[in-house]
């Protein structure tokens, strides 16, 4: 099980109220070059993620944001240029900066043109997505629009009968408005998994199932540090994740104009580990497409689903998770907690 929730389960926690981790993280970022705009963008998606659950992408990514900084690989103080290309396309170039400050500057262009035309495609490049997806689409799910986006990594993932990797792990996320109730998300690698809990794996000195990933001979092994040290993962579901992956590739890279997971080298930047790729969004405003009342229609289907006896459905932990950090705190290992104050300081 990965240290961070092993941890999670320890009574050595500290109760952190979400607003106090968000000012936390903010002043890291503030410290480590990133400007006060897009600290403020950073610290609230990292705290998102550790408040969710969403424990890869969490505070356990601080390091990772750091290192990459301190590199110059990428740049803390970017402002991204937005460019007008047609009614209902937005392309933003991130300027080698993180991707959700790009998208937060996109966000009032792109709610304009779902306004006017009812679809917005948004291509960003050259930007940094060191994050989960989720945090990008939930806003605009819960505006009552439907959102999809992808990002490229770096290359880390084999195709399936491939011994080198060529894809990056290349999350897919999609949420829609459900009635009177949360959006219903979902976003996953299209790997077997992500890197991030990968790394916590190997961390934990845990072994994962057969299937996750080869060593650097093309073997599948269970050994988290075999597929880490000059293997490569594998994506989910054998040929049919690895044309998802290839799919993310065209729509997050291709289209976009960013470059391609194994075109990512961090060569020549020792630190770097924030892939400078791209990212896709597709908003859509489902009640131009011809239904009125698309909210009910996904509430009843997802009841339908629940009826046959589904346990759960995508998002349903994520929630839960929120709910009970809410009204606890986010619980955090107390000395990672020391660690993230003296970052602060
Ligand atoms: P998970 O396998 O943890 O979760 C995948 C999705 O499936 C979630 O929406 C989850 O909902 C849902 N889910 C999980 N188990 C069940 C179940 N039993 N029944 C129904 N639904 C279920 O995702 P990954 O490990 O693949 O990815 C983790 C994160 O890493 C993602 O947020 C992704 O965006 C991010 N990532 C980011 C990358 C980047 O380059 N920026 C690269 C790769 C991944 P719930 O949330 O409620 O658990």
């Amino acid at each position: 099980m990965p240290e961070d929730r092993v941890a999670a389960s320890s009574s050595d926690l500290t109760l952190v109220p979400f607003v106090v981790l968000e000012d936390l993280l903010q002043r890291i970022f503030s410290r480590h070059g990133v400007s006060d705009d897009n600290a403020k963008i950073l610290a609230t998606n990292c705290a998102s993620c550790e408040r969710d659950g969403s424990l890869s992408h969490g505070i356990f990514r601080i390091a990772g944001y750091l290192s990459s900084l301190a590199s110059g690989w990428v740049d803390g103080r970017a402002v991204p240029r937005l460019e007008d290309r047609g009614p209902s396309v937005i392309r933003v170039d991130a300027m080698n900066g993180f991707a959700q400050p790009a998208l937060a500057a996109a966000v009032p262009a792109i709610l304009d043109r779902v306004s006017a035309t009812g679809v917005a495609l948004v291509a960003i490049r050259r930007s940094h997505h060191f994050s989960a997806l989720w945090p990008d689409l939930e806003p605009f799910a819960l505006r009552d629009l439907v959102a999809i986006a992808m990002v490229t990594g770096f290359r880390c993932v084999a195709p399936p009968g491939g011994t080198k990797p060529v894809f990056g792990t290349n999350p897919l996320a999609f949420a829609a408005p459900v009635a009177g109730t949360h959006p219903l998300m979902f976003d996953f690698a299209t790997s077997a998994m992500s890197n991030g809990d990968l790394r916590l794996a190997a961390r934990a000195k845990a072994k994962v199932p057969l299937g996750t990933g080869i060593d650097s001979h093309g073997d599948r092994t269970d050994k988290p540090e075999a597929i880490l040290d000059g293997g490569a993962l594998l994506p989910f579901g054998g040929h049919k994740g690895a044309a998802l992956s290839l799919m993310v590739e065209i729509m997050a890279s291709a289209l976009t104009g960013g470059l391609f997971s194994h075109e990512v080298d961090f060569s020549g930047y020792p630190g770097a580990e924030t892939p400078n790729t791209g990212q896709v969004l597709l908003v859509i405003d489902p009640e131009r497409a011809g239904n009125s009342d698309f909210a009910g229609r996904v509430l009843t289907l997802l009841d339908t689903v629940r009826a046959s006896g589904a346990a759960r459905l995508p998002s349903d932990r994520r929630y839960r998770q929120r709910a009970e950090a809410n009204k606890d705190g986010i619980p955090i290992a107390t000395d990672k907690l020391r660690q993230l104050i003296v970052l602060a300081s």
